[in-house]
């Protein structure tokens, strides 16, 4: 059973098998990515065990940090279920460009729908800082744009060793 604990009348924190977790061995990775991790379509907690699997197959890549999980109300359109987020860290030798593709396979694995801004979602990935990388191009902008306005990004953010 995973341990819950209210913030306050609409905000919970949750830690489960791999949530938080660290790494104690580095990796030679070039560069290191914080990764923002959210949904609200069904079975959230247990996806993101599967993804923590996921992500440790997967050779390109290293994890070496997770969050605890934080449940918040939605925002933008507010007739939806409330999210889990949670916090990743990954090393990598991708670009910024190629681990934005990377973890857009991801989504899409983990049956990820785009249909509209703000909508329901089984598993949304965002970059929210890629080393100390700054940048503004059509696909992707660094750090994210809203990450210092989400507690959904802060509070599980908070916890992490930087
Ligand atoms: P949101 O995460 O805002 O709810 P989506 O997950 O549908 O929306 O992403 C929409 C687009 O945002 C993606 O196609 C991607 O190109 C772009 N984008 C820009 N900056 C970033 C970032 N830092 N991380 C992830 N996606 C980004
Ligand atoms: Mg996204």
């Amino acid at each position: 059973m995973p341990l819950k604990r209210s913030l306050s009348q609409t905000l919970s924190v949750y830690s489960s098998e791999h949530f938080p977790w660290f790494k104690k061995q580095t990796s030679q990775h070039r560069h290191q990515v914080v990764v923002g991790v959210g949904g609200n379509i069904g079975d959230v907690k247990r996806r993101f065990e599967h993804l923590f699997f996921e992500i440790q197959r997967d050779r390109r890549v290293v994890l070496t940090q997770t969050s605890l999980i934080l449940k918040n109300p939605p925002f933008g359109f507010s007739e939806q279920e409330d999210f889990l987020n949670t916090i990743i860290v990954i090393k990598t030798s991708m670009n910024a460009k190629v681990f934005l593709a990377f973890l857009m396979r991801l989504e899409k694995k983990f049956g990820r729908k785009r249909s509209f801004a703000n909508a329901p979602r089984t598993l949304d990935l965002d970059i929210i800082f890629f080393d100390n990388l700054v940048m503004n191009t059509d696909k992707l902008t660094l750090p994210h744009p809203a990450w210092m306005e989400r507690e959904s990004v802060l509070i599980p953010l908070s916890g992490l060793h930087l």
